[in-house]
């Protein structure tokens, strides 16, 4: 699954309501409280989103890739982006 990693403050629900669970200290995760479905990742600093929830994921200003070291295979990252193996550096 692609994720999309966004600033907290930069990410406003519209519609609807994310029902969350504590997976661990410092993770939330979402889900549609109807049907189940993943819908977002929850940090103190984080709202990350799977890209296929998104309506023009084209949109996205993609500012750098992270966790290169779980892409599958078939994926080429050939932009000059940042591409780290796991977290951005701080
Ligand atoms: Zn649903």
């Amino acid at each position: 699954m692609v994720w999309v990693v966004f600033d907290k403050e930069r990410v406003k629900v519209t519609s609807g309501e994310i029902s969350l669970y504590q997976s661990s200290a410092k993770l939330q995760r979402g889900f549609c409280g109807k049907c189940g479905s993943n819908m977002s990742i929850h940090t103190e600093k984080c709202f990350d989103l799977p890209i296929g929830v998104l309506e023009n994921p084209d949109d996205i200003e993609i500012t750098q890739h992270i966790w290169t070291k779980r892409a599958l295979k078939h994926v080429k990252l050939d932009d000059d982006l940042p591409k780290y193996s796991e977290f951005a550096p701080d």
